[in-house]
């Protein structure tokens, strides 16, 4: 599953909705909230601006941030009631990434996620664990890749090395 859709439609390139789309998520600043498939939802409901997000991780220190970014994109942009909403189900995983996502993310040198693993719904544990994951070399394409460590920079990402070009690189693992 690759395919998001829109749940929402776009009021205008000066609407809460595109307002919302431009904040980037704080742990993958390449993406948008959008390209993440964090942001679920923005409507104007009784004249205040609701925004739904679900979180990745499940007590992911980055979603306290995300809520801050929004609230300030917004209020900067003029609108002054915003309620910013954690909506749980359908449960986010990495397959939410836009195909968009996945460009951008090879594009700033971080392999994309495979595809997710199936479970069932509710939050996403934290995976502690040494992992099985293999991911191809985002600068040269090889396959030949070694993991370096289960944690990047971030809890979300993995560090890897690539065999053929030498280079490490990030990968954002599937959850
Ligand atoms: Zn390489």
């Amino acid at each position: 599953m690759t395919a998001v859709v829109s749940l929402y439609r776009d009021i205008g390139s000066s609407g809460p909705r595109a307002v919302a789309e431009t904040v980037t998520d704080p742990e993958l600043p390449a993406l948008t909230l959008a390209d993440l498939g964090v942001l679920r939802d923005v409507r104007v409901v009784d004249g205040t601006v609701v925004v739904d997000i679900t979180p990745t991780y499940s007590g992911c220190p980055a979603m306290g941030v995300m809520r801050a970014d929004l609230l300030h994109a917004l209020h900067s942009a003029g609108f002054d009631d915003v309620e910013v909403r954690t909506v749980l189900s359908p449960a986010w995983s990495t397959d939410w990434i836009s195909d968009e996502g996945r460009r951008k993310l090879s594009a700033a040198g971080i392999a994309p996620p495979g595809t997710a693993p199936v479970r069932l719904s509710g939050p996403v544990p934290l995976q502690l664990g040494p992992s099985r994951r293999t991911a191809a070399c985002p600068l040269c394409g090889s396959p030949d890749t070694e993991e370096l460590s289960e944690f990047g920079a971030t809890a979300c990402k993995a560090l890897r090395r690539c065999r053929s070009c030498r280079e490490p690189f990030e990968h954002v693992k599937e959850i």
